[in-house]
């Protein structure tokens, strides 16, 4: 059994393929779905559901684990926003410069800047058993950008456990604090203990 990404996004599949390096993971396009899911739940941890959900239906039958997963920055002088909008919070989905510049305008003269990102994984296996794992990064939101790597919030998100913003970290230092490496964490620790852990095929 093998694990199929919800997802044709190559950067996405890539970061799941390098935590998941004992695994055989594979974008939805490789098993044939290009299924476009529209992402209209009301949390993270819903939509990673609805786009796993819809996925392992179209692949009924067969022998795949299907992983999704949603994530996005919670602020919390905004009440948790943008949350589940974090990709289209300047209004046009994945404009990653807009949706920094309006955080810092919604922001302005506010002096509690602590936010977190979160992460939400949904798995499926072939029988609809379903396993959920959450992962969140603490920080504070800079009041002007630091930082060349990453992408979305990075150069404004200054991460606790690292002492620098996510921007200004390696992609290495960044995969051991972050959200979705620690959902990923905690998804295994749960696959590890579900009874069909043998039957997801391993490299060897
Ligand atoms: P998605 O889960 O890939 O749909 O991500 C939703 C949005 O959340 C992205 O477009 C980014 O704006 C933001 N986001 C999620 N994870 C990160 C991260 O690791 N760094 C920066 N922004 C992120």
């Amino acid at each position: 059994m093998e694990i199929v990404i919800a997802s044709n996004n190559k950067h996405k599949v890539e970061e799941f393929q390098a935590m998941l390096e004992n695994f055989f993971v594979l974008p939805m396009g490789d098993v044939g779905c290009n299924l476009e899911v529209e992402e209209n739940g009301k949390s993270f941890y819903e939509n990673a559901k609805i786009k796993a959900e819809a996925v392992s239906s179209f692949l009924k039958g067969r022998n795949y684990i299907v992983l999704s997963d949603d994530s996005g920055l919670c602020v919390d002088a905004l009440g948790g926003r943008p949350g589940i909008y974090s990709a289209r919070y300047s209004g046009e989905h994945g404009n990653d410069r807009e949706n920094r510049k309006k955080l810092l305008d919604d922001l302005k003269n506010c002096s509690n800047r602590s936010a977190h990102f979160q992460c939400d994984l949904v798995a499926i296996f072939p029988d609809g058993k379903e396993i959920h794992a959450c992962g969140k990064a603490h920080g504070e939101i800079l009041e002007k950008e630091l930082g060349e790597n990453g992408f979305g919030y990075d150069s404004l998100f200054f991460s606790k456990e690292l002492g620098k913003t996510f921007a200004q970290a390696t992609e290495q230092e960044k995969n051991s604090v972050s959200h979705r490496a620690k959902a990923v964490q905690n998804l295994l620790q749960i696959l590890k203990e579900a009874p069909k852990f043998d039957t997801i095929r391993q490299k060897s």
